[in-house]
């Protein structure tokens, strides 16, 4: 056996965490990430205006957090679906006083299927009729348990409104942080996404951007989505002009040749001149007519890739006409077995279906079922944009029936052996430089161009099938037992006497679910 190859360790630094707030409308986001801005005030280090570049950067104990400014779980998906993962810890914001609302379960999802960790945040405890301890009774039920419980979600108690427990929260954040293990390069060409990007009077496009690896500098040239351009300024979130921008600090950059969309990459590049022109196709690219093209992510195209081995999961989202119809749908889904394909059901809800059920499916490579529902029109819309399928039914067992029918069709036939007969070996003849084993056969039938292996004290020595069956000087098509035959299999020519020949078949016996 080869050594393992030497473990290549690039010179990869610890970077700071880039956070995102995910929770139900009116639980406090905003507010909270305001107040968390607000502690900068109070450190000292904003001196002038802040600046709203898309995210901040806040130190604390010597750390740094990057917030991502655009709360909730549509912007944090939307990003996802043009390959954008920027954020390394959700927190999901609930306010102590509402309890967890179908938004919460919504943001838990969305956090889920993105493979993000998620802290709890339970804001409001000043309100009157706060009740943390239900909010984390509510969360238990969906996963979230807190270490009181058992569990090993971190929860927080804070007031966004009052500035309470922010400490702490930072705390637990760069606790969750410190688990992870956030490394990136930090030399080098730099490398990121496009938070959001707009005109500036006086500035053109300008574009926020979270630095993921390397380091970004004035002068650099840069590839951006269709758009390229020569870095002229780069501007911090406090509005300052800074040299460099190293992994996860978010930074405004203006020189670029358009206004790329959120989520879209960024990349240094020495060749100005490729750069341009790779920026030029692009852009040649988008403004050609689109042509009408059917969805990409399709129930069939899904199992095809199952089938192909290139994938195991089956990733839905289900919405339904009630909470009753969605526990019968997964619970009838959950009882298709299969060994191959696994289905996961990444959100389930009751309502139809909305863009940011579209965009989820996307960001996870899955489609949207839906049943008893309408798609409203902006998911329409989205979905054929995103070129992701969605299912609606309207009786459950066609449902099921199809997403069976899927599953069985990718089954792969089994081989199933059946021995046709065995022979013993009892003298082995030399013919024209060729061993020739004579047998007596025993049992069954040895069968020509079948299958058939060697047998030496029970170890199979050769296998491969009956090339020469020959009763005394003829060929037979089969030789039955009781009597004697000579055969050769393949071109082995290593027989010994007493060795086995089992003449064997093998079908192809359709697999069930
Ligand atoms: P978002 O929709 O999640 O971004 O929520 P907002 O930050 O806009 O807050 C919604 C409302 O809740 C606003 O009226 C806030 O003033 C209020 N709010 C936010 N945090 C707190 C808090 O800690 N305590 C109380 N009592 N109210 C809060």
């Amino acid at each position: 056996e080869p050594p393992p190859a030497p473990e290549v360790t690039p010179d990869l630094q610890l970077r700071s965490p880039v956070v995102a707030f995910l929770g139900h409308v009116d639980h406090g986001k905003t507010t909270l990430l305001d107040a968390i801005r607000h502690t900068r005030v109070a450190a000292g280090e904003a001196g002038g205006i802040t600046q709203h570049i898309g995210a901040y950067t806040i130190h604390h104990g010597g750390k740094s957090i990057t917030f991502i400014d655009t709360p909730g779980h549509e912007a944090f998906t939307a990003m996802r679906a043009r390959g954008a993962s920027i954020t390394d810890i959700v927190v999901l914001v609930v306010a102590a006083d509402d309890g967890a609302m179908p938004q919460t379960i919504e943001a838990i999802d969305h956090a889920r299927a993105a493979n993000v960790p998620i802290i709890v945040a339970i804001n409001k405890i000043d309100a009157p009729g706060a009740n943390p301890l239900r909010v984390k009774t509510q969360l238990q039920e969906r996963g979230l348990a807190p270490e009181e419980f058992g569990g090993e979600t971190i929860f927080c108690e804070v007031s966004a409104l009052k500035g309470k427990g922010i400490d702490h929260l930072l705390e637990m954040i760069l606790l969750q942080a410190e688990v992870l293990e956030l490394r990136a390069l930090f030399d080098g060409p730099a490398v990121g996404r496009v938070i959001e990007a707009q005109m500036e009077t006086g500035r053109g496009p300008t574009a926020s951007i979270l630095v993921q690896k390397g380091t970004l500098r004035p002068g650099d040239v840069v590839l951006c989505g269709p758009y390229w351009g020569r870095v002229r300024a780069l501007i911090n979130d406090l509005g300052k002009t800074v040299r460099e921008a190293g992994p996860s600090t978010p930074v405004k950059v203006t020189g670029l040749s358009g206004l790329p969309s959120p989520g879209e990459e960024l990349l240094v590049e020495s060749d100005e001149r490729r750069v341009r022109q790779i920026a030029e196709e692009r852009l040649a690219l988008l403004k050609r007519p689109r042509q009408e093209v059917g969805p990409k992510v399709t129930l069939e195209n899904l199992f095809a890739a199952i089938a192909e081995g290139q994938r195991k999961t089956l990733h839905l989202v289900l919405k339904a006409d009630t909470q009753g119809s969605i526990e019968a749908l997964v619970g009838q889904l959950e009882k298709i077995p299969s060994k191959k394909v696994e289905l996961s059901v990444i959100h389930s809800a009751a309502g139809p279906v909305t863009e940011s059920d579209i965009l989820l499916a996307k960001a996870s490579e899955g489609i949207v079922i839906g049943f008893n529902v309408k798609t409203d029109s902006s998911a329409a819309a989205a979905a054929k944009r995103e070129g992701v399928q969605i299912k609606l039914f309207s009786v459950i067992y066609e449902l099921v029936d199809q997403v069976r029918d899927a599953m069985a069709g990718l089954l792969e036939p089994e081989l199933r052996e059946t021995v046709l007969g065995t022979a013993l070996v009892k003298k082995v003849f030399e013919l024209n430089k060729f061993s020739v084993a004579g047998v007596l056969v025993q049992s069954g039938r040895m069968v020509r161009k079948a299958q058939a292996r060697v047998l030496r004290g029970k170890q199979p020595i050769y296998d491969g099938s009956i090339q020469t069956l020959k009763r005394f000087q003829d060929e037979a098509p089969e030789v039955r037992a009781g009597l004697e035959c000579g055969m050769r299999l393949g071109n082995f020519d290593d027989y010994e006497p007493n060795d086995i020949i089992q003449c064997y078949q093998l079908e192809r016996v359709p697999q069930s679910l």
